[in-house]
């Protein structure tokens, strides 16, 4: 088919494109592609990234899902002149649902990008992609079967966590990683697979310094971090990796300490870079190398965005009974000293690619990933959130390091300071640089030296590492009790990926709690440059030795805020969302219906919710934990497929039980209760939750915000004082309306009221 009769095609006869002038729609199809297509042919696969929309221009096909028994089940078919992939474009989702066709098949693909600068820019096109998608996201069964079907996309993804750093614009990135005295890079371009070139400057300013590359490693002259870029620039150029500076298009750069201010990564502008410097008596050793490097990378690389990515981001979902000191209340809220955590970057990748290699969907696991470096640090990540690190507000606390202390009774240090007579300064030497492995063994940090040493009978060594062992066991055992649960321990960072003594030490004595090693694998997963299973096939938790890889991490969080940006540039209208303070609550299943209402007992509707279709009842029900009772907690209808109780903390408190803060619907690892109705009890084993914070909105909604399905989102809720709230998920279905819940306790302390509005300030991440 010639481009006039496309062009005659989509005007006169596909109605997204009824509004669009003679040059726009010329300029749509120069920059799509007309593709061609047999009988029988996939055009797009459950599980598959939405990269473009199709507009069908001869031929038909067939919409279908997998249903939850394994069943195919058609859900539509499609011909001329309609359009598919608009769903995965404009949620952000996987493809939830195959489409084949039935016949020979022309099609326009239009790329996102063109999509969404071309398309969704115009308003009349927008309003009627809302409605095909508010129809078609219906027939999807979007709401309970929504999670299993996006579980069930994500295992058949081959990259479902953009770890493969596919774009729909080539980009040439520059990742940095900016030490004291070091300047780390890693060239990447997302046409080819892999790093192109990495390699790192080290001893900048100090005796010796070298540049040591994937090539080679050369003796050079450096005393500055500019110096050090200069000689990176001209080492890329002069090798060919790329022709000119003005070639990357972005720059990742690692970021040491966001502190409060920032939860997820940013694109670095002035306002960005003033608020990094507030940063600086947070993380002084580190923050200002990091800034440093970014300034340089305005100047040196002047056609890149430069995005900041933090090494405590990930650890932003932390509970704050997890992250507050016993210290008066004051120093968190006048000096912001609380455990903030690091090596995020790191633990967030060893997760990701961990779920990825056992192929199971990410936000279903519980996980315990130990970071053993020079620094180390462990994490418990709980269906995709850390919700613990044994790091604190700075890199000190937690597993004994290279250097660095680890836990100690803080009366001990105020003891040496007094008998030393050592001032703060000196302290913070004592306790970074000259303790850890270092100050126990008097002999090396460097676990390598410290093995051979140990080997060889010096007892301080070998005590060194028993004292790390001891600790790395007692973290899992404390994470897994935080989580209630575990499915897989993931050992990465130099120690953690070369060392099999460590591993085994470490895990020796957990088989009481289903941990068991394959001595075999764990000794020949040492230096592999690969994931490995490392436990027995009778280990009931999955052991494994997962490379990091913080570069790449750097580089894929570097394009996702890109993406989020350009998505959301154009429409970014700050829409008001009406605030409604979730009181407690209960859904139940018709059997739990049964038990507690009576045979044949249906809910009785008083109160229509403002999500269409739900009810509160007039049924009502008390709870019943290990300490206490709660009466009256009313019921919505209607039934569910899980029994779920959402209560609030000061309830949690009375009943005396310990939910973790989840999505409505996950409930795997959550407390049990009994339950009590006029027709009798029912003992929960689990279902009860702390509600993430969530809004609900209708695609429409999504779209004229700027955001998708599952981002978390930061808000600020605007009354008597203003507060911004971050980690809310947002959840799109057309059968929400918009509104964002808050849980009582969280509203109460607040101050905030049933009629507050919000305003999305800013997007975090992609759940
Ligand atoms: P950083 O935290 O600075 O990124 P690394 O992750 O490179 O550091 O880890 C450095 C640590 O890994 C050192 O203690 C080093 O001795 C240890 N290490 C590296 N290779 C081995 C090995 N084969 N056996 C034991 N330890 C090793």
């Amino acid at each position: 088919m010639d481009t006039s009769n496309v062009y005659e095609f989509l005007k006169n006869k596909v109605p997204l494109f009824k509004d669009f002038g003679s040059e726009e729609i010329k300029e749509l199809i120069d920059k799509s592609h007309v593709t061609t297509a047999i009988t029988n042919e996939a055009i797009l696969e459950f599980g598959q990234k939405g990269e473009f929309l199709g507009v069908i221009i001869e031929g038909s096909a067939v919409v279908s899902i997998i249903d939850d028994n394994g069943v195919e089940q058609e859900l539509a078919s499609l011909s001329k002149g309609d359009i598919f992939g608009e769903i995965a474009l404009m949620s952000g989702d996987l493809v939830m649902a195959n489409l084949v066709t039935r016949s020979k098949f022309i099609f326009l693909k239009i790329p996102s990008d063109i999509f969404t600068t071309l398309v969704l820019s115009k308003p009349s096109a927008m309003t009627c992609l809302i409605k095909i998608l508010t129809k078609r996201s219906k027939e999807l069964a979007f709401k309970e079967q929504h999670r299993n079907l996006s579980f069930q996309a994500e295992i058949k993804s081959s990259d479902p966590h953009g770890l493969m750093l596919s774009s729909s614009k080539p980009e040439l990135m520059l990742i940095i990683n900016c030490g004291s005295s070091s300047l780390k890079y890693a060239l990447y371009d997302t046409e080819s697979t892999g790093c192109k070139v990495s390699g790192v400057v080290e001893r900048i300013g100090l005796k010796d310094p070298v540049h040591k590359s994937t090539s080679k490693n050369v003796n050079i002259k450096c005393t500055t971090h500019t110096e050090a870029f200069e000689l990176v620039s001209a080492f890329l150029i002069d090798n060919n990796y790329i022709k000119s500076t003005s070639e990357i298009t972005s720059m990742g750069h690692r970021v040491v300490h966001g502190g409060n201010l920032f939860a997820a990564p940013v694109i670095i502008d002035k306002n960005v870079i003033e608020k990094l410097e507030k940063i600086i008596p947070l993380a002084p050793l580190h923050n200002p190398a990091n800034i440093e490097g970014i300034k340089l990378a305005f100047k040196k690389f002047e056609n890149a965005t430069q995005v900041a990515v933090f090494d405590t981001g990930f650890h932003h979902t932390l509970p704050a009974y997890a992250y507050l000191y016993g210290l008066p209340y004051k120093y968190f809220e006048e000096l912001g000293v609380r455990k903030y955590g690091f090596h995020g970057i790191s633990h967030s990748y060893v997760s990701l690619k961990t779920a990825w290699f056992l192929n199971r969907p990410y936000t279903s696991m519980e996980m315990i990933t130990c970071h053993l470096g020079n620094g180390s640090s462990v994490c418990a990540v709980d269906h995709g959130r850390s919700i613990d690190t044994s790091m604190g507000m700075t890199p000190t606390s937690g597993l004994i390091m290279g250097t660095r202390t680890g836990d100690v009774d803080p009366g001990a240090l105020c003891y040496i300071a007094k008998k030393d007579g050592l001032n703060p300064d000196e302290m913070d030497t004592l306790i970074n640089k000259k303790s850890g492995l270092l100050g126990m063994s008097e002999n090396s940090g460097d676990m390598r030296e410290l093995t051979s040493a140990a080997n060889g009978g010096d007892y301080k060594s070998l005590l060194a590492i028993k004292t790390l062992c001891y600790n790395l066991r007692k973290y899992i055992g404390s994470y897994a009790a935080a989580m209630q649960g575990l499915d897989a321990v993931v050992f990465t960072g130099g120690i953690g990926e070369n060392s099999a003594l460590i591993r085994s030490l470490a895990c020796q004595g957990l088989e009481f709690m289903g941990i068991i090693l394959d001595d075999e694998q764990n000794r020949a997963a040492d230096s592999l440059n690969e994931p490995v299973i490392i436990s027995a096939q009778e280990s009931r938790i999955q052991v494994l030795m997962v490379p990091t890889d913080e570069e790449l991490m750097i580089a894929r969080e570097t394009l996702n805020v890109k993406n989020i940006h350009n998505e959301t540039n154009s429409n970014n209208i700050k829409n008001e969302i009406p605030v409604e303070v979730s009181a407690h609550h209960i859904h139940l299943t018709e059997e739990h219906i049964r038990i507690l209402f009576g045979e044949g007992h249906k809910l009785t509707p008083v109160s229509n919710l403002s999500q269409p279709g739900q009810y509160a009842s007039k049924e009502r029900v008390t709870l019943t934990g290990p300490k206490g009772s709660v009466d009256n907690v009313r019921v919505l209808g209607p039934a569910r497929s899980k029994t779920q109780v959402e209560i609030s903390m000061t309830e949690q408190f009375k009943l005396g039980v310990h939910p973790p803060i989840r999505e409505s619907g996950d409930i795997e690892d959550t407390p049990g209760i009994r339950l009590t109705g006029p027709n009798g009890s029912v003992d929960i084993k689990k279902g009860v939750i702390c509600a993430m914070r969530h809004i609900h909105m209708t695609p429409r909604d999504a779209i004229l915000m700027g955001v998708r399905d599952r981002y978390i989102v930061s808000v600020k809720i605007g009354g008597e004082r203003e507060l911004t709230f971050g980690d809310v998920i947002v959840r799109v279905s057309p059968d929400f309306s918009l509104a964002m819940h808050i849980d009582t306790d969280e509203a109460n302390a607040a101050d905030i009221k049933s009629n507050s509005v919000a305003i999305i300030e800013s997007i975090q991440s992609k759940k």
